[in-house]
């Protein structure tokens, strides 16, 4: 029986799902975190609740964890590399760089031959006019978005102001005409040593995952070329535990990288009733060195994420046996937040 304490970076519901994961290896958790409110603690073995710049309670964190991992990229960079000196942290801190930097983490993705949207680098008024075959158009921070947060849709040159100020780099991408959306959840263990589930296909609604369905509707050449594109992106970036790197698919039929999130997303939700193992135990295994189990597919399924006042609803539903509601139990429902999911299992 392993005797770990698993250190968790976050207090969503991706850490509430990891918690869970880790108690049936018998690994025990810490989580830091600078929500108070955060739904994880109900789950973990410890709470820390604290700001990430607050060295004591970090401190606090480091000693009490034998390795440390994390549920959302946005984690200043310094505070990673400066928990790893002392404690493993995986993924190693240095893909979270890339990663949370839509600049290199795309051009990571094309120097590995590997398509993304067309795009360019901006921090001018110039620079747009400089790139207008890109318009129409999403103009998005260069770092800290999620859920289309820090993005903006640029059909003509008049929709942005010649003299705004650009205090924030930004990055330019063309808007794709999109015929679907999927997903490859990936966990690699070590050399050579990798789970790759299936894709996974996803309908999002203002930029918000709303919907994810196993099998993707996709051809047999696409399916096998999501996959061989993350095993390359997981190989190249050394990657220990479970990351997503979710896709494009143009009305052409091309495959174009959208992003890696280098944790486990809110597209593999549905792996929990699917699979015998999920993409939180899977992560759980890679960073603790548990090793890779066999995986098996148990069914069919589709996820609907339920947003804001919609878990209202979903609260008083009576649920039929294929039908597995998660309640995140978030204290303040907020419109676009996410409350919970549902997953339904199909034939
Ligand atoms: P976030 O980092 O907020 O998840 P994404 O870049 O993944 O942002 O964008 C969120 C969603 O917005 C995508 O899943 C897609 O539905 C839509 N979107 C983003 N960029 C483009 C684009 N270049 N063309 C078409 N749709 C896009
Ligand atoms: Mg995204």
């Amino acid at each position: 029986m392993p005797n770990i304490t698993l250190g968790i970076i976050g207090s969503g519901q991706l850490g509430s799902l990891l918690c869970q994961a880790a108690k049936k290896l018998n690994i025990k958790t810490i989580i830091i975190s600078d929500d108070k409110e955060g739904p994880a603690q109900k789950f973990s073995d410890q709470f820390l609740f604290a700001d990430y710049n607050d060295k004591k309670k970090i401190k606090e964190f480091i000693n009490k964890a034998d390795i440390v991992t994390y549920e959302f990229e946005n984690i200043p960079i310094k505070i990673l590399k400066n928990i790893d000196k002392k404690k493993r942290v995986l993924p190693k801190p240095y893909i979270n760089q890339i990663v949370q930097n839509r600049k290199l983490e795309k051009t990571f993705i094309n120097n590995l031959g590997i398509k993304t949207t067309e795009w360019a680098f901006i921090n001018s008024f110039r620079d747009i006019k400089k790139n207008q075959r890109l318009l129409p158009g999403i103009l998005k921070t260069n770092t800290l978005g999620y859920d289309g947060h820090g993005q903006f849709v640029l059909n003509t040159l008049d929709d942005i102001q010649k003299n705004r100020s650009f205090t924030d780099d930004y990055i330019l991408e063309k808007k794709v005409n999109l015929k679907k959306e999927i997903s490859i959840i990936i966990t690699r263990f070590s050399k050579d040593k990798l789970y790759i589930y299936e894709p996974i296909e996803n309908i999002h609604k203002n930029q918000i995952l709303k919907y994810s369905k196993i099998p993707a509707n996709i051809s047999d050449e696409i399916f096998k070329k999501a996959q061989q594109n993350a095993k390359l992106i997981a190989e190249k970036l050394d990657f220990i535990g479970t990351m997503c790197v979710e896709y494009f698919i143009d009305q052409n039929d091309v495959l174009l990288v959208n992003e890696i999130a280098p944790r486990v997303h809110n597209s593999g939700h549905l792996t929990i009733n699917a699979f015998n193992i999920s993409q939180f135990e899977n992560h759980v295994r890679a960073v603790c060195g548990l090793g890779k189990d066999k995986v098996i597919k148990i069914a069919n399924a589709e996820m609907i994420n339920i947003l804001g006042k919609e878990i209202e609803e979903y609260r008083k539903k009576s649920l039929s046996a294929d039908e597995f509601f998660f309640d995140y139990g978030k204290k303040k429902i907020k419109d676009k937040r996410k409350m919970g999911h549902l997953t339904t299992l199909k034939k």
